[in-house]
């Protein structure tokens, strides 16, 4: 078992190895609010005005001035205040203003009291509760200051961020350009979903894995198709996608069989940076950089090519992006409800269900099959369990980590 995995690089130093050599892009368009979700900011925002940009009530109430609230008298309705519609008139000492949430208190307003600590006597009010000076007035730039940063560069465009641009009435926003990420699989045994398969023909997985995750991360991609297990052809393969992208990425092709030529044409036409992984599955993964961009060699088996898309292209693509913050969510200890088998020499990463055990912890289980080849467990799954690379096999009760599984991988 040393022998077998004591080559192979640790999945963090194969992560620092390809996170070092990358720089951002900085090409930037300027996009519409509407066609922002999903990219990625180019430079800090800043507010153009304050939030709220005027004083307004809290709540639906009275406005009203502290000295006027001394008399026991009820105090007249002097006029209303609604959102949208000020009031204009004047204010009369010893009166009240009616004011809806939203709207602008009026001049000389030092306080709203709300509906339900009021009483009403005909055409005038009485307040039945004590008033603090500034209550249930929301301020002036109480949220956000004129000029202040509200996003840095760097962040990812979706539900959390637009809606706060939208109320500044920022109405378009500096984005990175696309990333141009071409894919191609390798196999002479691949057909693409919908023809008809001949003896010891397979559909092509992978193409449909690898484009769903780039379109989902907002890449712009390039499908080169099924490229045969023929170096001229894997060569002019190569050629067309390092023309047109920033990234390539291509299935199958780098294990050690007689038909795996993409090692050989990596080495021939750029320069390979690593192509061992100590992880499971994914061990043959390649990366390195051709003439005018970076090149991953995901390992042919649907399972393993899309572990290492999520695991280690995920983060490249962040980083070439610039994104601020982990590319993947937290992992967090939780016990193996099961035992689950391993030998040691890998990192694991095992396609796991994680749920709450009647005691309210988290327990996880194996989502089943564990084989490289082997799909409907990852279907099944909500999480990795991530096992150390030393650890043998785990026994339940045991803690363990997982990594949920962030939105890559959910519908
Ligand atoms: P390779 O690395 O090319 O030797 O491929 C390893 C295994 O993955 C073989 O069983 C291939 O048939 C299978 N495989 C390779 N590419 C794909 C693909 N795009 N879709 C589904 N299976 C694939
Ligand atoms: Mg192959």
């Amino acid at each position: 078992m040393e022998s077998f995995t004591a080559g192979l690089i640790s999945l963090e130093e194969a992560q620092s190895k390809m996170l070092a050599q990358l720089e951002p892009i900085t090409d930037k368009i300027s996009v519409s609010l509407q066609d922002a979700p999903g990219r990625i900011t180019a430079e800090a925002i800043l507010s153009p005005a304050a939030v709220p940009s005027f004083d307004n009530s809290a709540m639906d109430g009275y406005a009203v001035r502290l000295a006027d609230l001394q008399s026991a008298q009820p105090l007249p309705v002097a006029g209303k205040a609604f959102a949208g519609v000020p009031f204009a008139g004047d204010w009369p000492p010893g009166s009240v203003i009616r004011i809806m949430t939203g709207a602008p208190v009026p001049a000389g307003c030092e306080a709203v009291v709300m509906q339900e600590e009021t009483e009403r006597h005909g055409e005038a009010i009485r307040v039945m509760a004590p008033v603090k000076a500034g209550q249930n007035i929301r301020r002036v730039g109480e949220d956000i200051q004129a000029g202040a940063q509200i996003l840095d560069a760097g962040v990812r465009l979706g539900a959390a961020e637009l809606p706060l641009l939208a109320s500044l009435g920022i109405a378009r926003v500096m984005v990175l350009r696309k990333l141009r990420v071409a894919i191609f699989t390798t196999g002479d045994e691949l057909q693409p979903v919908g023809q008809s398969l001949a003896a010891g023909q397979i559909y092509d997985t992978n193409r449909f894995t690898v484009s769903l995750m780039l379109n989902k991360l907002g890449c712009e991609v390039i499908d080169l198709g099924i490229i045969r297990d023929d170096p001229a052809v894997l060569r002019s393969a190569f050629a067309e996608a390092d023309r047109q992208a920033d990234v390539v990425i291509s299935t199958g092709g780098v294990s050690v069989g007689e038909a795996d030529y993409t090692r050989a044409m990596l080495e021939e036409l750029g320069a390979i940076t690593f192509w061992k992984l100590a992880i499971k599955p994914g061990k043959p993964f390649a990366f390195g950089r051709l003439a005018n961009s970076w090149f991953c060699g995901l390992p042919g088996n649907p399972v393993s090519a899309a572990v290492t898309f999520y695991q280690l292209v995920q983060p490249l693509l962040a980083r070439l992006t610039g994104q601020r913050g982990p590319a993947l969510p937290p992992r967090q200890r939780v016990r193996a409800a099961e035992r689950l088998k391993k030998s040691p020499g890998r990192l694991d990463f095992q396609r796991g269900i994680f749920r709450q055990a009647a005691d309210g912890t988290l327990e996880v289980y194996s989502a089943g099959h564990q084989g490289s080849h082997v799909f409907s467990s990852f279907a099944r799954a909500n999480c990795f369990i991530v096992l150390e690379r030393e650890r043998g096999t785990v026994e339940a009760g045991e803690w363990v980590e997982i990594e949920p599984f962030n939105a890559l991988l959910e519908g």
